[in-house]
């Protein structure tokens, strides 16, 4: 039976190219915001236990905030899974009950370090949450900080200086980090996503850049057409000349192989000495060509060992939604009948 591309692979497409590195971003936002709730936590019962307070319910009230914050830093987590919308209504409704606590809570120096909370959400919130809504919650967070204090505070400018002022340094310390952490996942998804040795494209972010390939293909109302080029007899060259020189033929092939491509085509390594080619175009005819100019480009190379390649081609179902899985196992037929008719040579799928 036909050996699958990717079966020859281990990897289902959709699965494969779906995965992107990540720095694990969401366990550190909930690290952040759980470390300034148990932060809190810790100011509130150590407050509560020293401090003389009355009447009793004051108390109660403390080390229920250290309760409340422990168990939000453990709902945020569950939370986080089920969306941001729902974080975000948590955090008003957060805000909207610290608010209330912090205007009505007696004595008044309470309610000053009540105010004092709205730090550690600004800062939790500017940690986890995305730009525009970090930047609209952070300002509400530390309004409502400041409104607190200045209410409750009997030397309310000293207060609010100091709260400011921490504010704006928590924040410029907590944006900044996050700029460096975006630019370094950035950079990091970049290389990911690129064959080391030949410097092309591998199979990570595939699915993305074929399913731009196909916006671009319905806007003009033309169709992805795709190319499995597999280089002929490649385990010979490995074998007689040694597996540097093999290298060598793959990273002339690939540069090459570029160089016949169009800037807005998408030449990826699938692994091996096998590589796909997509672009988009109206008519088999056309991909027939670009194949054809591939494969006379590789036979011309001036490489040695000398290298030829077989492709296989086809092009997106006619009238129905691009499937990735669909195009390759087209093109990968046609391959093999590319190769079955004696290599070097293209075949591609007629029918749509
Ligand atoms: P066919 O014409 O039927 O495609 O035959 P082939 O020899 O090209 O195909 P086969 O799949 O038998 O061999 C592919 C070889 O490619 C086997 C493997 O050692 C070699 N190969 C895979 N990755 C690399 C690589 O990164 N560098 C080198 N030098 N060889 C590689
Ligand atoms: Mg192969
Ligand atoms: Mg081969």
């Amino acid at each position: 039976m036909m050996e699958s591309l990717c079966d020859r692979y281990r990897l289902p497409v959709k699965e494969a190219t779906m995965q992107t590195p990540t720095t694990d971003q969401t366990a550190l936002q909930v690290f952040v915001l759980g470390f300034i709730c148990v932060g809190l936590a810790i100011g509130f019962g150590v407050t509560g236990m020293f401090s003389t307070f009355e009447p009793g319910w004051v108390r109660a009230l403390v080390f229920g905030s250290a309760g409340f914050c422990i168990v939000f830093t453990l709902a945020l987590r569950w939370l986080r899974a089920r969306g941001p919308g729902i974080v975000r209504i948590v955090t008003v409704l957060l805000m909207g009950a610290v608010l209330t606590v912090g205007l009505t809570i007696q004595p008044f120096p309470l309610g000053t370090l009540t105010g004092f909370v709205f730090l550690g959400i600004a800062v939790g919130v500017a940690s986890y949450e995305r730009f525009g809504a970090a930047s609209v919650l952070t300002a509400i967070a530390i309004l409502f900080g400041v409104l607190v204090i200045v209410l409750r505070s009997s030397v309310s400018v000293p207060a609010t200086g100091v709260f400011v002022a921490v504010a704006v340094v928590s924040l410029i310390a907590v944006f900044g980090f996050r700029r460096v952490a975006q630019s370094s996942t950035a950079a990091a998804i970049a290389d990911s996503s690129r064959d080391p040795l030949t410097g092309t494209e591998n199979r990570r972010g595939m699915l993305q850049r074929v399913r731009e390939l196909s916006a671009v293909a319905e806007r003009s109302g033309q169709r992805v057409g795709c190319l499995i080029l597999d280089l002929d007899r490649f385990k010979l060259i490995n074998d007689i000349h040694g597996h540097e020189a093999g290298d060598r033929v793959l990273v002339a092939t690939a540069k090459r192989a570029s160089e016949v491509a169009r800037r807005s085509d998408l030449f990826i390594r699938l692994g091996g000495e096998e590589f796909a080619f997509f672009t988009v175009v109206s008519q088999a005819g056309e991909l027939s060509a670009i194949a054809e100019r591939l494969r006379e480009a590789i036979e011309q190379l001036d490489v040695t060992p000398r290298v030829t390649a077989s492709l296989g081609g086809a092009m997106q179902r006619d009238g129905v939604p691009l499937d990735l899985d669909d195009l390759l196992r087209d093109a990968d037929r046609q391959l093999y009948l590319a190769k079955d008719a004696g290599r070097n040579a293209v075949r591609i799928a007629t029918t749509d």
